[in-house]
């Protein structure tokens, strides 16, 4: 059952909860309006993958600190996948993933999109200040957040969390994407689960946003951005064993693939082992989703080496990730647009 449940007010159990004892307490995924100082409101988005519980720490704290005082400004607070948080997953095997599932989703038949569909009516019948998503990743990467338009108020939003910026138009379906037709939108991505420099940056980057008074609209100065584009998508071919230390998997991968985020990495380097010479055992899309695994990488004389530099992203370490997400992004370094698009 995905149906949402609204709320006017936190639990006073929310404010002690962990997130493994939210879908007991809330019974599904909840959309809260909290009233604060400021309006228009702030939409916070937490827990779209039950593994990431670094968002929903961080609000909960955010919530103590100005439970008697109130809000600086309004909120609308989405605790997203709670039954999956319940088991420590990013999703259910019975689920679709939340955060494929937004509008402009490709599949739009599913429960999960019903859902985000219902979220994004409530949310945008009134203005909204901007929208944040707050995501952990699995492997070693930076913080950063992600934007899906390069105006000011996005770059503004995005860079008040961390330099590092990755602006991307695929996949689809993902909640900044939706958000950004309605206002400045960011997905964060805040570091491994269960670092506390994760949760206490995204803890201060939340309280500045309550804070703000409006996010400025020139666009943020060069030195104070890197922005890095999303061109391919890497994920493993049907039927490929891998992983990473097993001899008997067809692919083995290094055993330090996430260190190389945002690289880049050289020409001629190695990224995998391989068991035979059956071809190439990873698929890399590019946005008009051609295959152009042969451009970027060779797999001969058992390894997976690469043709050309590439910056990859978001690696892991986690082979369930890489099943249910993907092996990684491949990104491309841009220039500032001068005035936003
Ligand atoms: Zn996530």
């Amino acid at each position: 059952m995905t149906s949402l449940r609204r709320y006017d007010h936190v639990p006073e159990a929310m404010l002690k909860a962990t997130s493994i004892e939210l879908d007991q307490l809330l019974g599904g995924p909840a959309l809260f309006y909290l009233d604060g100082t400021r309006k228009p409101p702030l939409f916070i988005t937490v827990l779209q993958h039950g593994n990431e519980p670094t968002g929903f720490e961080a609000i909960q704290q955010i919530l103590q600190k100005y439970h008697a005082a109130g809000l600086p400004r309004a909120v609308w607070l989405f605790v997203a996948n709670v039954s999956a948080a319940a088991e420590g997953k990013r999703m259910l095997d019975s689920q679709s993933d939340y955060n494929r599932a937004w509008p402009g989703t490709a599949d739009t038949a599913t429960a999960e999109a019903a859902l985000m569909q219902e979220v994004v009516d409530t949310v945008t019948a009134g203005p909204l200040f901007a929208s944040v998503d707050l995501h952990n990743n699995t492997g070693s990467n930076p913080h950063y957040g992600c934007v899906n338009e390069l105006a000011p108020q996005y770059l503004q939003l995005a860079t008040l969390f961390a330099r590092t910026v990755v602006y991307f138009k695929q996949p689809v379906g993902v909640q900044s994407l939706a958000m950004a037709r309605h206002c400045p939108a960011v997905t964060l991505e805040c570091g491994q689960a269960g670092e506390h420099a994760a949760l206490s940056h995204a803890v201060d980057f939340l309280d500045a946003c309550l804070h703000l008074h409006h996010l400025p609209d020139q666009q943020v100065a060069p030195h104070d951005i890197s922005i890095l584009r999303t061109v391919a998508v890497a994920k493993m071919r049907p039927g490929v064993t891998y992983g990473f230390d097993d001899e008997s998997l067809d692919v083995r991968f290094r055993g330090d693939l996430d260190k190389l985020n945002f690289g880049p990495i050289a020409a001629g380097e190695t990224l995998a082992d391989l068991n035979d010479d059956r071809g190439m055992p990873i698929i890399v899309s590019n946005d008009d989703g051609e295959d152009i695994s042969a451009a970027l990488f060779e797999a001969a004389d058992g390894k997976l080496t690469l043709r050309q530099p590439l910056t990859p992203s978001m690696a892991t370490l986690d082979v369930g990730v890489i099943r249910q997400d993907c092996l990684f992004y491949i990104m491309e370094h841009m220039s500032l647009p001068d005035g936003g698009d």
